[in-house]
């Protein structure tokens, strides 16, 4: 009995002497002048002080806070300006039955090659609010998983996300690749990873949410958009949204479009009302079928936002799904989003200085 009466007295504990170094820790690193990014890193740090699970779960610092300056944006090739690739994933499973299923072992390949490369996850909303902390030199991928499938993720029976959901091969990959970030965005309808209780469908949604991950609104039945009217558009929208906010992760942040169909006119897509509930997101993501132009590039249209799909090299994939672009990327390092590793500058070489959005020109280097 007393024992088990200590412990929660060791997690105080631990806990104190975390939040008292990483104080001290952030004073030090605000004293010297260079920008704070993020959240403070107490608040990670005070959760690895939980009791550890059978597999911790991989946790990756903030980048390092530099300020670019020219000299700085030239020698790390920074390009804000340039292409991001939002990977589309569906279901993760064993046997495929559809050509846009990956199963397991073509998930971990291709998170271990995007690993390799210097690529650097960041989640939809990171992406979409312009929200994009990576380190210097590195390339930022956003991961997506679509409709909200069982094999994205569950909970074990220790409460542990099990190993061979698409979340667990993403934090497998991580722990043998410690710089790969491990976060993504799910995209769900009314029934959560396939869950029908509420009580286990808000553990997981809160699982992910407390672990970094986004999960966002995909319609409440998942329709063709373009083929409903206006009010029922945005009843579909909310509907969804209401889940969300139940579940703990509302109001959502972006939305993906069912089949990538838009609806008429475009801009209930983004901001609209049903009900006496209204939604207002900072992203709105088609299904296919090219790299994202940089949310601050002057084309970035935040309605309509471009992914890849997850596939080979065959047949209609031949040129526009991961294979082809992630090569393509590649073979034109001048043209792909390369960080500057400062959060507060968008650095870019002279020739994009055209591109940029008005509102962003506030934070230009250039070189
Ligand atoms: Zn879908």
């Amino acid at each position: 009995m007393r024992s088990s009466a200590s412990f929660p007295r060791v997690i105080v504990i631990a806990n104190f002497v975390v939040v008292a170094v990483a104080v001290l820790g952030l004073m030090l690193q605000s004293s010297s002048g260079r920008p704070v990014p993020g959240p403070p890193a107490a608040v990670r740090i005070v959760q690895s002080a939980q009791p550890t699970p059978a597999e911790p779960v991989p946790t990756v610092a903030e980048p390092p806070g530099v300020v670019s300056t020219p000299e700085f944006a030239k020698q790390v090739k920074a390009n804000e300006l340039g292409l991001v690739p939002v990977l589309m994933y569906h279901r993760i499973l064993k046997k495929r039955f559809a050509s846009i299923d990956r199963t397991p072992d073509q998930l971990r390949r291709e998170l271990e090659k995007l690993a390799k490369q210097g690529y650097w996850p960041i989640t939809a909303k990171e992406f979409a609010t312009g929200d994009i902390r990576v380190p210097a030199g590195r390339f930022p991928v956003v991961l997506t998983f679509d409709d909200g499938h069982a094999s994205h993720f569950r909970l074990d029976a220790s409460g542990n996300p099990a190993p061979d959901t698409a979340v667990g091969v993403l934090l497998d990959v991580a722990r043998r690749y410690p710089e790969f970030r491990p976060v993504a965005t799910l995209w769900i309808n009314h029934d959560p990873f396939g869950l029908r209780k509420p009580e286990e469908q808000a553990a997981a949604v809160r699982w992910l949410i407390d672990h970094g991950f986004e999960v966002a609104n995909h319609t409440w039945s998942h329709p063709n958009l373009a083929a409903l009217r206006k009010k029922k558009v945005k009843e579909q929208i909310v509907r969804l949204e209401r889940l969300l906010k139940k579940l703990g992760a509302g109001p959502a942040v972006t939305l993906a479009l069912p089949f990538g169909a838009m609806p008429h006119p475009k801009k209930i897509a983004r901001h609209g009302e049903w009900d006496g509930t209204t939604y207002d997101f900072a992203g709105v993501f088609l299904a296919g079928a090219e790299p994202s132009l940089s949310p601050y590039a002057k084309k970035f249209d935040p309605v309509a936002i471009q992914r890849i799909q997850s596939n080979g090299n065959k047949g209609e994939c031949r040129k526009w799904c991961s294979q082809y672009w992630l090569g393509w990327l590649n073979k034109h390092p001048g043209d792909r989003y390369v960080s500057d590793g400062d959060p507060t500058k968008i650095s870019i070489p002279q020739r994009l200085q055209g591109n940029i959005a008005p509102k962003r020109r506030g934070q230009l280097v250039v070189y």
